[in-house]
C-alpha cells in the first residue's frame, strides 16, 4: 500500500533498532520528514544518515524517553526543523526475561516503568501539546502481546504493556473530536535486536512456533502498521489496539 506523507513531519522514539528502525524508513520512503529520537546516539545518528543517503529526510536526536526534558527536546527538533508534528510513534522500550517476582529488584522495577510507560506518557503529553495546536495528529504506543497475556519472568514488562494499552485508549477519548487519534501496535515475537538477545536463553524455534502462523514478524511488518494507522486511510481508527501477533491471540 502507498501512502502519502509527504509535507508530514513524523516522530520515532527507539528510532535506532529494530521496529523503530523499520519505522523511521518507512516514514521517509512515503514522504514524510523523519525525527529519529534514541539513547543510542551512535545506531541513531547511522540510521538517520542511511536514511538521508536513501533520498529521505531525517534527523537523529539523542533522547531517553524517561527523561521529560529530552523528550520535549525531542518534539521540539521536529517543529523548528520540518515546522509541525503530524505523526508520532512512541516505540522505544526495554524488554525483562527471566526475572521471578521474588527477585523483582525495585530499581529495575522503577526503570521498565520509567522507559516503557513513564515514556509513553511523557512523547504523548508533548505531541499532544504541539498536535492541539495543529488541530490534528495521529499517535501511535508500542504495546505488546505481553500486554493483553501474562508470561513467566517478564511481570514488569507485562505490566507496562497493558498499561500502554490502556493509557492509549483514554488518551484516544480524551482527544476525540481534537483530529488527532492515538492507537497502539500489539506485536507477538517480532525478529529484531530485542528478540536476539531473547534467543540467547529461548530456542528461536520456541518463538517461531509461538505464534499460528509458524514464524516471527518483520520489523517492517509492523511498521506498515504504524504507518497505515497513522495514514489517512484509518481515519475513523482511534483507542485502539492493533493485534500484529500471526494469529497468537486468536487461540
Ligand atoms: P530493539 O531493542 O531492537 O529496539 C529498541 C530501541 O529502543 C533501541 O534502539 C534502544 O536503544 C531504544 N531505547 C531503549 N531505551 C530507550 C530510552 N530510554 N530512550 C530512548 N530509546 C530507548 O527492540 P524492538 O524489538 O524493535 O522493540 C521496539 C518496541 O516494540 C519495544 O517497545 C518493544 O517492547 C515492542 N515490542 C517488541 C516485540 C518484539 O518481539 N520485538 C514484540 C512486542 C512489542
Amino acid at each position: 500500500m502507498d501512502y502519502n506523507f509527504n509535507g508530514k513531519a513524523a516522530l520515532v522514539t527507539g528510532a535506532a533498532s529494530g521496529i523503530g528502525l523499520a519505522t523511521a524508513r518507512g516514514f521517509a520512503r512515503e514522504g514524510a520528514s523523519v525525527i529519529l529520537a534514541d539513547i543510542n546516539v551512535e545506531g541513531g545518528e547511522a540510521a538517520a544518515a542511511a536514511i538521508v543517503a536513501e533520498g529521505g529526510t531525517a534527523a537523529f536526536v539523542a533522547c531517553d524517553v524517561s527523561d521529560e526534558t529530552q523528550v520535549e527536546a525531542a518534539v521540539g527538533a521536529a517543529v523548528e526543523r520540518y515546522g509541525r508534528l503530524d505523526c508520532a510513534f512512541n516505540n522505544a522500550g526495554i524488554e525483562q526475561g527471566g526475572v521471578p517476582i521474588t527477585e523483582q529488584e525495585r530499581e529495575s522495577w522503577d526503570r521498565y516503568l520509567a522507559i516503557n510507560l513513564t515514556g509513553v506518557m511523557l512523547c504523548m503529553k508533548h505531541e499532544v501539546r504541539q498536535m492541539n495546536k495543529q488541530g490534528s495528529g495521529a499517535i501511535v504506543n508500542a504495546s505488546s502481546i505481553l500486554g493483553v497475556v501474562g508470561a513467566p519472568g517478564t511481570h514488569a514488562y507485562t505490566a507496562t504493556k497493558a498499561a500502554v494499552a490502556n493509557i492509549t485508549r483514554s488518551v484516544a477519548l480524551e482527544q476525540i473530536g481534537s483530529g488527532i487519534r492515538v492507537n497502539a501496535t500489539c506485536p507477538a515475537a517480532i525478529d529484531t535486536p530485542m528478540n536476539e538477545r531473547t534467543m540467547q536463553s529461548v530456542p528461536r524455534e520456541w518463538l517461531e512456533n509461538m505464534q499460528p502462523i509458524g514464524r516471527m514478524g518483520t520489523a517492517d511488518e509492523v511498521a506498515n502498521a504504524v504507518l497505515w494507522l497513522c495514514s489517512d486511510a484509518a481515519s475513523y481508527v482511534t483507542g485502539h489496539t492493533l493485534y500484529l501477533d500471526g494469529g497468537f491471540l486468536a487461540q
